[in-house]
């Protein structure tokens, strides 16, 4: 039978009591329960289109399943595992931050950004891109010592299901909070960029990333995984047979400076996390993409620029001969209490400018969401709370609460 308490296909720790979200269940799961029901197989394949193209979870609706059936899944699963605890709005409509509780009483914040056709460089008269950041863990272990989440401490693991609920659940409501006919009624991208690191919680981001293939239609080019640099986790990418796009987080060029902005740097050092990604590069023959947060006076100085070329100009795709290495350039967004600015647009563009004289390819990423707390590392839920969804709400100057 299916154990309510394991998750024999992804291997993910169980992480809660009680019914289970019917999003926790894979397609393996789902065979299993059509077994034991007696239902013909054909039974999995028509929940699995609810769930997954239709992001549909609630049972009543499912009229094309006998009802006896749908009434016996009741007694063992919720139809959905999130709760909505919060929707906010900024950027005129165009960000968009919801916090989602989880059973047990913590909770992950997702981030939807939507692009109009012009912003994103396509044809006139095609849809833009719609991008959800979601979570992989409530919290993180990192430590990073300039992210929020890192700084508000580790809670838990999510599991497949509530990474890929997150997508269901917003892809769902995309229609009705587009601000524009222009901006796209279905998601475009998923990004691993919210709370936690996807590599130390390697099976459900796995999972999810499948999932979000094979279930949800994503192409593996339309999906990002972000890693702060666990060098068994970037292995892992340049071996999984889903070639989904990689960031790595660097921020420092050197040890000494690397250690104190990251602590995994005291675990896995830039020798070798530049050698994983070289594997990773030469495997996938893919391009990686280096984040770097640029933090007033900490590492966003010339020299600091000049280390970060010199360090990633000779990454080169086998057989072309390119480049290996984007620079995405973050301008820090500031979380009060840390102790970290912003540095000055000057200071930004020369900055980019130094890296691309070693011939690096270099974007500034557009601040998104800042209004609304859901910029890049603000992510946390409730102040001084890791990962939990009760406490005072969150305000917000520029964002409008719309739901509870
Ligand atoms: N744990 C993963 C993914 C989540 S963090 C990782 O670290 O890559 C997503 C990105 O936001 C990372 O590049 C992270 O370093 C960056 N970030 C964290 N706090 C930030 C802040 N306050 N301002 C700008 N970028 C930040
Ligand atoms: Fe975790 Fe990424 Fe934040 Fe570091 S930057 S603490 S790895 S979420």
């Amino acid at each position: 039978m299916v154990q309510p308490a394991s998750h024999p296909v992804t291997g993910a720790r169980p992480v809660a009591a009680g019914p289970r979200s019917l999003y926790d269940l894979e397609a393996a799961d789902l065979a299993r329960l059509m077994d034991e029901a007696g239902e013909p197989s054909y039974r999995a394949r028509q929940l699995a289109r609810w769930l997954d193209r239709r992001k549909v979870a609630d049972l009543e609706a499912m009229t094309d399943l006998p009802a006896g059936f749908r009434a016996r899944l009741l007694e063992r699963f919720t139809g959905v595992g999130l709760t909505l605890e919060r929707h906010q709005v900024g950027d005129g409509g165009w960000t968009h931050k919801f916090l989602f509780g989880l059973p047990g009483g913590d909770s992950v914040e997702s981030v939807l950004m939507l692009y109009p056709p012009a912003e994103d460089g396509l044809l006139p008269g095609r849809q833009g891109r719609a991008t959800l950041c979601i979570s992989t863990q409530a919290g993180c272990a990192m430590g990073c010592t300039f992210c929020a989440t890192g700084q508000f401490g580790f809670t838990r693991n999510l599991s497949t299901g509530e990474v890929v609920e997150q997508v269901a659940r917003v892809w769902a409501l995309l229609e009705e909070l587009r601000p524009a006919p222009a901006a796209p009624g279905h998601l475009t991208n998923v990004v691993f960029m919210g709370m936690g690191e996807p590599f130390a919680n390697p099976d459900a981001t796995w999972g999810a990333a499948w999932r979000l293939h094979n279930g949800f239609g994503l192409s593996a080019r339309a999906i990002t995984i972000s890693t702060v640099g666990l060098v068994p986790g970037i292995r892992r990418a340049a071996r999984e047979p889903l070639a989904v796009n990689l960031a790595v987080s660097v921020h420092a060029a050197t040890d000494e400076l690397r250690d104190r902005l990251v602590p995994l740097n005291r675990t896995w050092p830039i020798a070798d996390l530049v050698a994983a990604v070289r594997e990773y590069v030469a495997a996938r023959r893919r391009r990686v993409s280096f984040e770097y947060a640029l933090i007033r006076g900490v590492n966003d100085g010339p020299e600091q620029a000049d280390s970060l070329g010199r360090l990633l100009a000779p990454l080169r795709v086998p057989g072309s001969g390119g480049h290996a290495a984007h620079v995405n350039l973050i301008p820090y967004n500031p979380t009060p209490g840390l102790g970290f600015e912003t540095p000055s647009r000057s200071a930004v563009h020369r900055f980019r400018d130094t890296v691309a004289a070693h011939g690096l390819p270099v974007s500034v990423r557009a601040n998104r969401g800042v209004g609304i707390d859901a910029a890049c590392g603000q992510l946390r839920t409730v102040a001084g709370r890791p990962g939990r969804g009760a406490g005072p709400p969150l305000t917000s100057r520029a964002g409008e609460e719309v739901a509870r």
